[in-house]
Formats: C-alpha cells, structure tokens, sequence
C-alpha cells in the first residue's frame, strides 16, 4: 500500500496544532441572515472552519437542496467579517469550479459522491493542484477501498492537504444511530494510512443531539483529528438535518468539556478497549433490532395460523429450527448450550406472541 503525499495538517493554515480542528456550523446555508447569526455565535478558540451546505444531496426529491452560488457569497463575509475559515460540500466538478471562485477553504466531499468513481474523478481532475483542504466523507455503505479510492483520485491529482471524515455507515436494521459508527472502519483506514488526518462528523452518525456528546468524545478517545459538528442558531427550525443541530452555545460550552487523550501516557491498551466496547454496543443494538424483526414475523404466524384454525405449535418444525441454529451455531464457534438457551429464550417469547394474537378473535 503506497502512502499518500500529504501536507501535515499543522500546515493547513487552520486551526492550532495542540487542538482537533474544529469545524462547525449549520448543515444547510438557508439565509444570509441564519449564516451570519449562527457564525457570529460559533466564534471560539476551539472553532475554526465555518462550515455550511450550499448544494444539499436530498434522499428524496422535493425537499430543499440547498440555496446554491448565492450562499458562496454568505460563506465570504462570514470569512471577512468574522475571520473564520470556510468550507463547503461539492459534488460535481462546476461545484468545485465555484468554490474555488469564491475562494472556499475546506472543500469536503459527501458520502453519496464518494461512493461514486466517475463523478471523483471528475472532482480530481477539476480541483488539480489545488492548495484548498478536500476532506473525504466516507461512502454510505462500509466499504474502506470505496473510501480509500476517491482519496487516491485526489492526491494523484495533486491535492495534498487531504482528510477523511468518518461520518458513519447507514444500516438496514434500526439503530440508536443514524449512520452506524463501525468504528474499525476508520480504524483500519488509520493502520493502513497512519498520514492521513481523520475527522469525525458525530452528526451525521448521531441524527439526534444527544449522541453527539458521547461519539465525539469517543473520536477524541480514538484519537481522531478533529471534529465537524453541525449547529444552527435555531436548530428545530433548520430546513435540514434539524434533530441534530446543535445551538452554538453548546457546541462551544461541548469542546472545552470533551477530554483531550494524549498519545503517550500508556493508553493504548485504554483506546482499543475503549473500541472494542463500542463495537459490542453496537452489535447490542443491532441484535435487539433483529430479535425486534424477529418477533414480528411470529405475530404474524400467529395471525396466519389463527385464520386458518391451526395449533400454535408444530413440535417438529420447532425440532427442525433447534438443529438448524445449534449446527449454524457450531460453525461460529457458538457451544450447543449456549444456543439452545438463547434459542429456547427467544422460541417462549416468539409463543408468547402468537398467543396474544390467536387470542385477538
Ligand atoms: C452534510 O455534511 O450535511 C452531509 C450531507 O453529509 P453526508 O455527506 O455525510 O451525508
Ligand atoms: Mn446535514
């Protein structure tokens, strides 16, 4: 694996080398108003890029996709008037070309462009020896070679002050996060490419305020490089991204309370703990939501066998499930107790269900 040739972050020109860069600010520039406001109140010793989306990738059409060029002109007083350095998402190459017009000093990529090499390379070759910041989300799904790959584009072209952003992975199954964290991801991202700064949006992994104290916090304990946090001067009524804004009181009064890890004090063993913890949590929630799925599908039995008259238990297909998850079982070095009193668990309640249902008529 080649390193990548990247300027040290210290020699970005932003922020202080003793401190995570900050980036904050709202996710969508919505008026000239809101911008001013909400930069006006992010200025702090720990802030130093005002972010703000011009150009908004919506899941859905119809919703709002942002205020487009004009917002570029919002981004610039807020950089002459405050002091504080810019930045912004692109997505296609005349994105790019308007940025640099007006002289935007973080451009980022979204996660949905990532996972896209046609439209990547199309950014590398428009942004071609820029000397701006291009940090690169990761895809949507976790898939580190995706993630590594929009980064190669970039620095081949060469765009050296260069900077991934883990903004989590999204899941089919429901979790307490918007976009699952996979912390090994970053992890290994780090281990393959020690050179490379990462930043961590505890926003768009969150999707709601509270978590956003704790995943930061846990990036801080990775020893992550910075964060990208957004925050709106009136965040239930941002146009987008609303459930998780924060005001920028809180987003100041949260970086002077996060704890700064240092990399030499023994911790090692503390951070992978610390990782591992998160995973399990994580694989925790995951299995809730599935047993959650699972239940579902009793209820349904229940109502099938419920209007069809039959018996709720069919004592051979409970036979047949047991083997089933018990050789399953083996194969992930699970012990046969073990699945059977996780499996009897999860059959009782599964009855249980389907006898609440037949007995609905
Ligand atoms: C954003 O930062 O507002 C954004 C759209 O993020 P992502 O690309 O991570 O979804
Ligand atoms: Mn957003």
């Amino acid at each position: 694996m080649n390193t990548f040739d990247i300027i040290p972050m210290e020699n970005w020109g932003l922020g202080n080398k003793n401190i995570p860069l900050g980036i904050a600010g709202p996710c969508s520039a919505e008026t000239e108003e809101q911008v001013m406001n909400t930069a006006r109140n992010l200025i702090h010793r720990n802030i130093h890029v005002f972010r703000a989306g011009i150009w908004k990738p919506r899941t859905r059409p119809g919703s709002f996709e942002g205020v487009g060029e004009e917002g570029l002109k919002w981004l610039q007083r807020v950089k002459k008037e405050l002091g504080l350095k810019i930045g912004t998402e692109v997505a296609n190459a005349e994105h790019a070309r308007l940025a640099l017009k007006y002289d935007v000093d973080v451009l980022w990529i979204g996660a949905r462009t990532t996972a896209s090499p046609f439209t990547m390379q199309e950014l590398a070759e428009a942004l071609r020896d820029t000397d701006k910041v291009v940090l690169v989300k990761n895809p949507m799904n976790p898939d580190l070679d995706l993630w590594m790959g929009a980064i190669e584009r970039l620095n081949a072209c060469g765009i050296k002050k260069l900077g991934a952003i883990h903004r989590g992975f999204s899941s089919y199954a429901k979790t307490k996060y918007r976009n699952v964290p996979q912390w090994q991801i970053p992890i290994e991202l780090r281990r393959r490419h020690p050179e490379l700064p990462i930043i961590c949006d505890p926003s768009h992994i969150s999707g709601c305020r509270e978590l956003i104290m704790p995943v930061s916090q846990m990036a801080l304990n990775l020893r992550f490089d910075g964060l990208m946090i957004e925050s709106h001067c009136c965040p239930a009524e941002a146009w987008s991204d609303a459930s998780q804004q924060l005001t920028p009181d809180v987003v100041k009064k949260m970086t002077e309370e996060l704890y700064l890890r240092k990399a030499d004090v023994g911790g090692e063993a503390a951070v992978k703990l610390s990782a591992l913890r998160q995973q399990i949590d994580e694989i925790d929630n995951q299995l809730i939501a599935i047993l959650g799925a699972r239940m579902n599908v009793a209820e349904q039995i229940g109502t099938l066998k419920r209007d069809n008259n039959m018996a709720i238990l069919q004592s051979s297909r409970w036979e047949d499930v047991l083997a089933k998850t018990v050789a399953d079982g083996e194969r992930q070095k699970l012990t046969e107790p073990f699945i059977r009193t996780v499996f009897e668990a999860i059959h009782a309640e599964s009855i249980e269900r389907q006898n609440t249902v037949m007995n609905e008529k």
